[in-house]
């Protein structure tokens, strides 16, 4: 259940178009960011020089997070040395599991659109914890059971005393 309301959440529809879709999502939610702003550096000489600026840094995080690629890090080949979202789009493409993680661990990113994605996509691709679900299950069985049990003592230890 999102935390907060996002019905006038001004990215929605993009964002959902962006999120329904199986193929790497990054790049399109940088370019739905601010950007790099003046205060995300200590110190620069010219603020102007870097403001807005969308482009990828190149940091690699998004290729670290993507599971298509801890599975099968032989698409990472020689010919592939970048660590960047185009590296991601032409290694992964639409083989894309829709984890979303590189959205969440790109810095370009707007926290808002993070935001988003985890409070409306992120709790429907976690599977349920399967001891969890059987707990879940039989939870009411196994309490009727010992109940039972109990409450069968408990008469013949009342049917003993009096
Ligand atoms: S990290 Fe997840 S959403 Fe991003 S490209 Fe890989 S599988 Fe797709
Ligand atoms: S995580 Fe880093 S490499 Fe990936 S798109 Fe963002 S800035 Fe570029």
């Amino acid at each position: 259940m999102p935390y907060f309301n996002y019905e006038e959440f001004e990215y929605k529809d993009v964002l959902n178009e962006i999120l329904d879709e199986k193929d790497v999502p990054v790049a399109r939610c940088r370019l739905l960011s601010k950007g790099f702003e003046p205060y995300h550096r200590l110190s620069l000489d010219d603020p102007l020089l870097v403001e807005g600026d969308k482009g990828c840094l190149a940091c690699g995080n998004c290729i670290d997070s993507c599971p298509v690629l801890r599975k099968e890090p032989e698409r990472l080949d020689d010919t592939t040395v970048q660590r960047t979202s185009m590296a991601l789009e032409s290694t992964v493409g639409e083989d894309c599991e829709q984890c979303y993680s590189c959205i969440l661990a790109c810095p370009q990113v707007d926290t808002s659109l993070k935001d988003y994605t985890v409070d409306t996509r992120v709790p429907e691709v976690i599977p349920p914890a399967r001891a969890l679900g059987i707990l879940d299950k039989y939870l009411m069985a196994v309490v009727a059971l010992v109940f039972g049990i109990l409450l069968g003592v408990f008469i013949d230890i009342s049917a003993l005393i009096f």
